[in-house]
């Protein structure tokens, strides 16, 4: 694999290797004649002479999936852990219980209801405790599941703890549905369409914001994701799902009481996701499946070997989920995943409309000016009084011994870290005090020293996020497009200019790849790939060429060369020095914190203060 060649700079994408996609594979054929087959047994399920009490266990089991299936987002791919969500299915439940049952209303409309308080809310406890971190979040949740059970038990109009009896059966298009059966369509109807919705909203630009969470979501940031308000989204969506889930319940069971909305299920509900594999949809479902299956089987089974009465199988669960996060902390779907080798990955077109530009500085004016900036970290000072400027068209390069503050300055430009004082202006506009979403947004993109990427997710995809905030559409919204599959024309025209960047950077025939599997070197590319993908102005690349060979180096330096002649400004942390020396029309000099000279690189290169710091002396 040859990196960043004089034929893949070029800019001809036609040139490149087309890699194997379009075809449908051998895996992928598979897998959909699996799932055709599991759509087929389902449907099957209700018309055979399947015993009752199966088909009451398969009723269970949906409606469990669908609220593991919120979790699956939540807690899976999102990175928060939540053990309230059986009180969203509470929530469900008790609106259209109430509503049919006190006023006659029609389910339907308590469906609705239902979901308007959920969402409600969902979103007034999500801005609360989204921004939670560490155990503070869990805790969170095991309050407002408490809360909200405690409420269900002691509102008078709710029945208190006996609940509400007598809700109606539902009725769809004028067919009643009364019997498990009828109802066994519905729920894994719903379960089927919520896979669905998940899959596509994870595969979309709000999907890869949403997986660009976990770990911090400092990078997400930097591509101009706003975490917070996708936290919120993603907890709004998967009480909804509970929400859904609840609503089914109660017109199956045809009453509603506190008891299964506390916070024992909601435990288990987080045990059911954990079980099947939090981080893989169809992990939700197959969770739900061996939990209430085993459930069941040692309820029956435990009181008959110990004899006497009790919930021993809580025992038994809690030492299987034990053992379970010791050997198996990715659950158990991944090992069912072997046998069913995974579809083709998302695929970028060979052809879309190119997203809109910025417009670029002139040549020459001043794009970035630090002024004093000084960053403190308790007693020691990492950026001590720095001041440079880049103008348009420049590669600057900031270099120093390690420990000298390089990483620190960049991350004051760009956002990650408020300045303690001073100053940082961008063509013209004070932009120190900003978060780094709205830094990217004004054309400021970035690599990471310590290279930030989903390993598990395509190099294309991983590329596309730094996409996150071009084109025409809503910055923060698009999830329900993407759920509903309205995103395809956005979708190709992301995924398309993901693309062009590796093309331009030399990746391209590392698109399908995971990105974990690619080496250091490579994953350095890749991130300026998709810094490119912000369309900047200014580009800050931190340590770019640590971890690559000689040619690769030169090739890096011609693509480095050939931005600056389209325009683009870099600043440049690099501790390579004939790569710098080459390449960069300034350098900035920085020892301790300070900045100890400034100039031409030929200049700098002489500079004595710069020979002691570097060189530990003139030799
Ligand atoms: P460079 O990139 O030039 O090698 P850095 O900017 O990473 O240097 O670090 C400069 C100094 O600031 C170092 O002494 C480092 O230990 C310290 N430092 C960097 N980040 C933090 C932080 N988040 N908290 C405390 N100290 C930090
Ligand atoms: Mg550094």
């Amino acid at each position: 694999m040859t990196l960043l060649t004089d034929k893949t700079v070029a800019d001809k994408p036609a040139d490149i290797a087309r890699p194997r996609t379009k075809a449908r594979t051998p895996a992928a054929t598979r897998n959909r004649i699996l799932t055709m087959l599991f759509v087929v047994v389902l449907a099957l399920l209700p018309v055979l002479p399947t015993p009752e009490f199966w088909i009451t266990l398969g009723n269970y089991i949906g409606l469990y999936s669908i609220v593991a299936i919120g979790l699956v987002l939540l807690t899976g791919v999102g990175g928060m852990t939540s053990f309230g969500q059986a009180a969203f299915v509470g929530l469900g439940a008790y609106s259209t219980a109430y509503l049919t049952t006190q006023f006659g209303l029609s389910p339907w409309f308590g469906l609705v209801v239902g979901l308007g308080i959920t969402m409600a809310c969902a979103y007034i406890i999500g801005l609360i405790t989204m921004r939670m971190s560490g155990h503070y979040l869990p805790l969170a949740t095991i309050a407002w599941g408490l809360s909200l059970f405690f409420l269900f038990g002691n509102l008078e109009f709710l029945g208190k703890y006996d609940g509400l009896n007598g809700v109606p059966v539902l009725s769809f298009f004028g067919v009643s549905l009364q019997s498990g059966r009828s109802m066994f369509y519905l729920i894994w109807v719903v379960v089927l369409l919520a896979v669905l919705a998940m899959q596509n909203l994870l595969n979309s630009r709000p999907g890869r914001a949403i997986r660009a969470l976990k770990g911090g979501g400092t990078m997400a940031e930097a591509m101009g994701v706003n975490t917070a308000w996708m936290k919120v989204v993603i907890f709004v969506v998967a009480a909804v799902l509970a929400c859904v889930s609840g609503f089914l319940y109660a017109h199956l069971q045809r009453a509603v009481n506190p008891t299964p909305f506390g916070l024992n299920y909601g435990i288990e509900y987080l045990f059911m996701a954990v079980v099947g594999g939090v981080g893989h949809v169809w992990g939700a479902v197959l969770g739900a499946g061996i939990l209430t299956i085993l459930k069941d089987v040692l309820q029956g089974l435990l009181p008959k070997l110990l004899g006497s009465t009790g919930n021993f199988e809580i025992i038994v669960f809690g030492v299987l989920m034990v053992l379970l996060l010791q050997y198996a902390s990715d659950g158990i779907w991944p090992f069912l995943r072997r046998l069913f080798p995974s579809g083709p990955p998302v695929t970028a077109p060979d052809d879309a409309q190119p997203l809109p530009v910025r417009q670029k500085p002139e040549a020459g004016e001043l794009i970035l000016d630090v002024r004093a900036a000084r960053k403190q970290f308790g007693g020691l000072v990492a950026v001590n009084d720095v001041s440079f400027q880049v103008r348009a068209g420049e590669i600057i390069g900031l270099i120093g011994p390690n420990g000298a503050g390089k990483s620190t300055t960049f991350n004051l430009v760009t956002g990650v870290l408020p300045l303690t004082r001073g100053e940082v202006r961008y063509r013209g506009e004070v932009i120190s005090g900003l978060p780094s979403r709205e830094i990217v947004k004004r054309g400021v993109g970035r690599t990471f020293q310590h290279v930030h990427l989903l390993p598990t997710m395509t190099v294309l995809e991983n590329v596309a996020i730094g996409a996150h905030l071009r084109g025409d559409f809503r910055p923060q919204g698009g999830v329900a497009a993407a759920i509903l599959r309205m995103n395809q024309v956005e979708e190709q025209k992301l995924l398309f200019e993901a693309r062009r960047q590796l093309e331009r950077v030399g990746l391209a025939d590392c698109m399908y790849m995971e990105a974990g599997s690619l080496a250091l070197g490579q994953q350095r590319i890749l991130e300026i790939a998709r810094a490119l993908c912000c369309d900047p102005a200014l580009l800050l690349l931190d340590e770019p060429a640590a971890g690559l060979r000689y040619k690769e180096k030169q090739a890096l330096a011609e693509l480095l060369k050939k931005l600056k002649g389209e325009g683009m400004s870099v600043l440049l942390v690099e501790h390579d020095m004939d790569f710098v020396m080459n390449l960069t029309d300034r350098l900035v000099v920085m020892e301790f914190g300070t900045r100890i000279a400034e100039g031409v690189p030929e200049e700098v290169q002489k500079d004595p203060a710069v020979l002691e710091a570097y060189l530990g002396g003139v030799e």
